[in-house]
């Protein structure tokens, strides 16, 4: 079997005994799995020896949200809360969907993108309206298993009509903009169930990299039966809920409104939260949400990027913590985030959260963000145990960075520099199941400049057509507007605007 041997490397490894602390050491690799990590270890006579002097190794990051089908819309929107940004990116009034190619490009790029700045797993809620489509699914595990990346992929469902999801929808909309958006019957729970057996028994587990989960998009968008089947399947195949909850206050108050309480307690009363819950966003949660949402064992993929970009606001994460969340970070789609470096989101975690109050002492600290961004994102996919620390037995997911780097230089602590300096620039190799992805500033697996000339080629046509669609959506934008000002003017007893900081400090 093939053996890599990384010798004399600073290593943060991530793993229960050593957290982010640095230490000096060996790294031996077969096949596709860490075989040995310690002092002057040996290889066969074949191994390739990579020469850790003055190199960090540390697990892949993982980006615990994404959703590929925003990749082309990059660097296309500013100044739009969700509610008015949905309508652009994922509009109510459809073309018919993305061509193959484009879609497999769209996907090959997420990947090539996330391997280069170090992402070695993403959870891509793939959204793509309006069928569940087993080939086109297959073309998105096609791109990812050609760029060598490791990845949980849905097919994301909703089957609540968008104006029973929304408040204030019916008073708000005119009865002809109404009637616009009747798209026919339904999704049903056994349909959307019986794609997903099919989806596990053709590509789950492709090339042992890729998994399939479940993704119900949001409580509010999704009915009752459909996510109580969702969630019985996620539990038999031990794969994620995935979903996004309290994201918006205007989603805060969708629950209030709907259910008379929040969507978090409409979830827990439904026995929706459990291990296999992963929660994006969860923005605008109450001390009782967190609460159920710790006992539960629930994830959240915090997106503190795209959460500012939108408006959304600040989670709080600390008090997530505390509760017993588990935490990891995503970047959310390219378009809400406009790159799919985890390393940013790193970065503004880390300064983000110590706008939300005086009580300095509850800030995130460095290690903790980068636990999040590698096992905790692991545990939020569920494939802690596979990946998300440097292990013996675990898979070789992994990153060598040149600490002779400016983000380095001088040397402090190693944890600190990662969150607050590294951008990804000065990551050398990147490593997915023991293969050798990325190396010398290319990628192995990708001839990055074919697939650029290409997305040059043919995007631009795609986003001819894309523009014509937002013309059409544009009807809708008012409407959304008055929903998101009238959401904004309820008083739920929450300021998620500043994050938790003002409320902890009060309490304590
Ligand atoms: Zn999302």
């Amino acid at each position: 079997m093939s053996q890599i041997l990384i010798r004399n490397a600073t290593i943060v490894a991530m793993d229960s005994s050593h957290g982010a602390a640095p230490f000096a050491g060996d790294i031996l690799i077969e096949g596709e799995t860490i075989k040995a990590i310690g002092e002057a270890l040996s290889a066969g006579p074949d191994a390739r020896i990579i020469e850790g002097r003055g190199k960090l190794a540390m697990p892949g990051l993982v980006n615990a949200h994404t959703h590929s089908s925003e990749t082309f819309l990059r660097g296309r929107y500013e100044r739009m809360p969700l509610e008015i940004w949905l309508l652009y990116a994922y509009p109510l009034l459809m073309n018919d969907p993305i061509g193959e190619r484009l879609l497999y490009l769209r996907s090959l790029l997420l990947a090539m993108e996330s391997l280069r700045t170090g992402v070695t797993t993403f959870c891509d809620d793939f959204f793509d309206p309006p069928r569940h489509d087993l080939d086109r699914l297959a073309t998105v595990f096609r791109a990812y298993d050609d760029a060598g990346i490791r990845a949980n992929v849905s097919s994301a469902v909703m089957n609540v009509h968008t104006l029973d999801a929304l408040p204030f929808s019916r008073e708000v909309m005119p009865a002809e903009l109404q009637a616009l958006l009747d798209f026919g019957p339904p999704m049903t729970a056994s349909a959307y169930i019986d794609y997903c057996r099919s989806a596990f028994s053709s590509l789950h587990g492709k090339s042992g990299r890729l998994h399939f989960m479940i993704a119900p998009s949001a409580p509010q968008r999704c009915s009752p039966d459909l996510m109580a089947a969702c969630m019985d399947l996620a539990v038999e195949k031990h794969v994620p809920f995935h979903t996004h909850i309290l994201e918006t206050k205007t989603q805060a108050v969708t629950g209030h409104r709907l259910h008379g309480k929040s969507l978090i307690a409409y979830m827990h009363d439904l026995g929706l939260l459990k291990r296999n819950t992963t929660i994006a966003h969860s923005v605008w949660v109450s001390d009782e949400d967190m609460r159920l949402m710790g006992e539960a064992g629930a994830s959240v993929a915090h997106n503190a990027v795209s959460n500012l970009k939108l408006g959304a606001g600040i989670a709080p994460i600390r008090r997530l913590l505390d509760a017993g969340v588990t935490i990891g970070l995503g970047t959310d789609g390219v378009s809400s985030n406009d790159t799919s470096r985890i390393f940013d989101v790193m970065r503004v975690a880390g300064l983000v959260h110590s706008a939300a109050g005086p009580d300095y002492e509850s800030w995130l600290a460095a290690d903790e963000i980068l636990a999040m961004a590698t096992i905790g994102g692991a545990k939020t996919a569920l494939l802690e145990q596979v990946t998300g620390s440097i292990e013996v037995g675990k898979s070789a997911d992994l990153l060598i960075l040149d600490l002779r780097n400016y983000p380095f230089m001088p040397l402090n602590n190693v944890a600190k520099h990662l969150v607050y300096s590294e951008n990804g620039s000065s990551i050398e190799t990147v490593m997915v199941a023991g293969r050798i992805v990325m190396e010398n500033g290319y990628l192995t697996t990708v001839d990055e400049q074919a697939v650029f000339d290409e997305i040059a080629e043919l995007v631009p046509a795609y986003l001819a057509e894309h523009a014509e669609l937002e013309r059409r959506n544009s009807t809708f934008e008012p409407v959304m507007a008055e929903i998101h000002r009238r959401a904004t003017r309820i008083d739920i007893g929450l300021n998620r605007y500043q994050g938790d900081g003002a409320g902890r400090h009060l309490q304590s």
